[in-house]
């Protein structure tokens, strides 16, 4: 890339930066723990709340997870109404619905039980709840929304979108087939709650595909440029806890520690990544999710050691600091420290049976679309540590099919 560009980039990340000290980023309160979501029914009613909606993954309903928890509501004298309708990857049809149930039944907060689209649903339900002139569509992008939401609470079922910890929710709008973010401090939950219970049906692609998105929050998050002593603390944290527990989660499904710890690590990594972004691994992946809806954890899984080989030297030394913060030992030089934890992953991801290429998916043809999409998406906003320009990108999709 041209000094020029980078130039520009360079500059325009550090106005982002300098004037995100300035919004409240104070993540969500925290409930942690088994039966954690139990201590909600104090919280509503020491804030007077006795009617609310429950946003709620299907499966989760359908497994009967949350019956105790709707027969103590019930006993408390709290009213609720269900929205179990959400699709993966939301749409403004799913929003439109659940806020006129909202509406129609009167409720007064919003608890979210489910992964990243639930959640993501929720906030925007809750943001056009309390601002109700502006249409979802014109939520979209930065800073849109100027009403506080209802209090929001978000109860992750998965253990790595970070949605419940995020200023971001993505939605589809069907009528123009584009999906996007809408990107507000506002959509920060107030509390989340982290219990481990949800997670232990989680099946087994699910459990490697969304710990590997977590782990990619907390590795860009760690390698950009845009990052606070609370972010690289975070990060490491949660890269350490994501080495150590998400094989072992993988396989031992039930074990309550290990989901602990992902929840945890997922939690942290989110945290990390609302403030000091992602970086070009998410722009590739999001593209990828757009055009033949891949998974995003099982595309991030993919293109994280690829694109981290891409940076080079530009990481050798953060990287040499992950390899040290997580325990390993024996190497002395930065760059086989980086090599060492770029095999890590790698192992990590074949261990979980994710391949290390995409066999079927990429299309030649479609290299060119795909590599102004993430182009667009990562330049100049996200503060990597090596400037991607098209044609690098455009390479990067090409080594990723499998020959
Ligand atoms: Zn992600």
């Amino acid at each position: 890339m041209n000094i020029f560009k980078r130039l520009y980039a360079r500059t325009f990340q550090k106005i982002m930066y300098l004037g995100a000290f300035f919004i409240n980023f104070s993540g969500p309160k925290l409930f942690k723990g088994e039966k954690a979501i139990n201590k909600t029914i104090e919280l509503f009613k020491s804030k007077n709340i006795s009617n609310i909606f429950i946003p709620v993954a299907d499966s989760i309903y359908k497994l009967g997870l949350i019956d105790e928890y709707l027969k103590y509501l019930k006993e408390n004298n709290i009213s609720y109404t269900l929205y179990i309708d959400i699709k993966p990857n939301p749409t403004i049809e799913d929003v439109e619905n659940g806020l006129k149930l909202y509406l129609d039944n009167n409720c007064q907060t919003i608890i979210a039980i489910g992964g990243g689209s639930v959640i993501d649903a929720a906030k925007i339900i809750g943001a056009r709840a309390s601002n109700p002139k502006i249409s979802v569509n014109k939520m979209k992008g930065l800073f849109k929304i100027r009403k506080k939401l209802p209090l929001l609470i978000a109860v992750p079922t998965t253990a790595g979108t970070g949605s419940e910890t995020t200023l971001a929710a993505v939605i589809v709008d069907k009528e123009n087939d584009h999906k996007y973010h809408i990107d507000s401090p506002k959509l920060i939950p107030s509390y989340a709650v982290l219990d481990p219970n949800f997670l232990l049906t989680l099946p087994g692609k699910l459990t490697s595909t969304t710990g590997m998105d977590a782990l990619t929050h907390a590795v860009e998050a760690y390698i950009g440029h845009s990052n606070t002593r609370k972010t690289k603390k975070y990060a490491l944290s949660a890269i350490k806890l994501i080495f150590e527990n998400l094989k072992n989660s993988y396989d031992n499904p039930s074990n309550i520690n290990y989901r602990e710890n992902m929840q945890l690590a997922s939690y942290q990594a989110g945290v990390a990544f609302t403030r000091a972004y992602v970086g070009n691994v998410h722009s590739i992946a999001h593209a990828l999710g757009g055009k033949y809806n891949v998974a995003h954890g099982y595309a991030n899984a993919i293109i994280l050691p690829i694109v981290l080989k891409e940076y080079g030297k530009t990481i050798y030394s953060k990287m040499a600091k992950i390899y040290d913060y997580v325990g390993f030992k024996g190497l002395k030089n930065k760059k086989d420290k980086c090599e060492f934890v770029i095999n890590y992953i790698k192992q990590l991801n074949s261990s979980m049976s994710i391949e290390n290429k995409f066999s079927n998916i990429i299309k030649d043809e479609d290299i060119d679309e795909l590599s102004t999409f993430a182009f667009k998406e990562s330049y100049p906003l996200y503060p990597v540590p090596k400037l991607l320009d098209k044609l690098d990108i455009k390479n990067i999709y090409k080594s990723l099919i499998k020959s």
